[in-house]
């Protein structure tokens, strides 16, 4: 560590798949506590990257993971699947690689957190004492905010936000819907899981009806007047799917946020009044941090508000919160995000269990969408905390996005980017080699 200096310490934890440069990075830390508990909550991109971080570079650490699923699907790649460019299979990943690497992975749900006992509460009953806690529950759903959407409605009108049995269902229906059938598609504001992810859906939920039922539609109802990578996307839904997209954004006249829908007659409603019946309903709707969140206290509104530059939680102690649920002002949130700041915990923690000196961090994102075959655009930027009016904030920086009419090259090359990356995240967070050859 000491060989390193700032720049490169922001370098290190800000990419993907640096388990060897972490190794340097850690390797010569000594920590003083060998045995030390850290428990992480929630086995997605954020909690499972922590926990292969911190039991690689110190094997005596005693890390335990606890997390509902046995497998975790990925929502990252999720729409490919949609567009019939991957398997289902493909996206699902085992816990094998960390149980290898001697995490000890809990197959349950935490149900409560004591801060004060430093206590995890299982709801199968048991219990773990940690001296370091990361929180990475992902998402919750605000279901108040659509009148007739509920836990039940989502198995009739699927969001597909969480990936699993929401993804099967959805690809289901599209499966099943007539040629000439109407697919309605409700995008939340801002901020919510992966930006991009509605209109990289759109494209390939209308990849799937232009080849597989081609008189079909998809009426999207946003509740937004601008989205992430807005100029190439539209440029796609010209250029690939015109006769099959039809967008529908917030202006001065309509406002078409969703806020109602009946799955009796499949009918859902906007602000402005609209009325349209669905064949297929994909309702996005607005999120807020993992329900565990909220129920002991981490959060303030819809998310949990966090130290910038170590991601420690503002409301309780020795608790970490990252990906979705954390706010990290500009970051989005992503897979890659999460990925970001598990580096940055993992660090934390190991310099606060070995009282070693911290550096600052360097956060770093990208998000790829993919448009039609081999045709994929991009986002991202880096982030570092900066003073704004007496605050540390996380400020982006050498941002950069793909524009309209670039080459079918570069945009292939986005395209290889994207499934490199996919392969490199799999491998950082589960220790396990991402199976199966995406198709186009
Ligand atoms: C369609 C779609 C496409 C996307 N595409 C991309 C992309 O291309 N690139 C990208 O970077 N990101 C993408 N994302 C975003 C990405 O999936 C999320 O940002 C990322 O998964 C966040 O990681 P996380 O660890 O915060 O949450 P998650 O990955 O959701 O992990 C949270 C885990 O916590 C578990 N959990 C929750 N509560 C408890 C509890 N009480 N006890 C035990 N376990 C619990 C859950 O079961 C879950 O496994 C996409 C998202 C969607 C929906």
């Amino acid at each position: 560590m000491s060989k390193l200096d700032r720049r490169e310490f922001g370098q290190l934890v800000g990419g993907v798949g640096l388990t060897a440069a972490s190794s340097i990075l850690f390797g010569n830390m000594v920590i003083a506590k060998g045995a030390a508990k850290v428990v992480v909550i929630g086995g997605g991109a954020g909690g499972a990257s922590v926990a292969r971080i911190l039991k690689s570079e110190d094997a005596q650490l005693d890390v335990t993971l606890i997390e509902t699923h046995p497998i975790y699907t990925t929502c990252f790649n999720s729409n490919h699947y949609l567009g019939g460019f991957r398997t289902f299979a493909s996206l699902c990943h085992s816990y094998d690689g960390l149980r290898k690497l001697g995490v000890n992975v809990v197959i349950d749900t935490a149900s409560d957190i004591d801060a004060a006992k430093k206590t995890v509460t299982l709801k199968s009953g048991g219990a773990f004492k940690y001296d370091r806690l990361v929180l990475s529950p992902g998402i919750g759903f605000k279901f108040d905010t659509i009148e007739g959407y509920s836990p039940a409605a989502a198995q009739i009108m699927p969001h597909a936000w969480t990936a699993g049995a929401q993804t099967l269902l959805l690809m289901q229906q599209l499966e099943a819907m007539d040629d000439g059938g109407v697919v309605i598609m409700t995008v939340p504001g801002n901020p919510y899981r992966c930006p991009p992810g509605p209109y990289e859906r759109a494209c390939m939920i209308a990849h799937f009806l232009k080849t597989k039922k081609p008189k079909s539609k998809l009426v999207i109802f946003d509740a937004k007047r601008t989205f992430s990578k807005q100029a190439a996307f539209e440029e796609a839904f010209r250029t690939y799917y015109d006769d099959i997209i039809d967008l529908n954004l917030t202006n001065e006249i309509d406002d078409f946020r969703a806020v109602k829908v009946d799955t009796q007659t499949m009918e859902v409603v906007t602000e402005a009044g609209i009325r349209i019946k669905a064949n297929v309903a994909n309702i996005i709707l607005a999120q807020k941090a993992g329900d565990l969140a909220h129920k002991v206290g981490c959060t303030d509104g819809d998310w949990c508000p966090v130290d910038p530059v170590r991601f420690t939680s503002t409301k309780l102690e020795d608790v970490y919160v990252l990906g979705d649920s954390s706010i990290a002002v500009e970051m989005p949130k992503s897979a890659f995000s999460a990925n970001s700041q598990a580096k940055v915990v993992a660090a934390d923690i190991l310099a606060d269990l070995s009282g070693a000196k911290r550096f600052p961090p360097r956060f770093r994102n990208t998000c790829w969408s993919l448009l039609a075959a081999a045709d994929s655009i991009k986002i991202g930027a880096s982030y570092r905390p900066a003073e704004k009016d007496g605050k540390t904030l996380l400020a982006a920086s050498g941002g950069f996005v793909s524009q309209r009419s670039e080459s079918a090259e570069v945009r292939k090359q986005n395209y290889l980017e994207s499934i490199a990356w996919y392969h490199a995240i799999i491998l950082d967070a589960f220790n396990e080699r991402a199976r199966g050859t995406p198709k186009g």
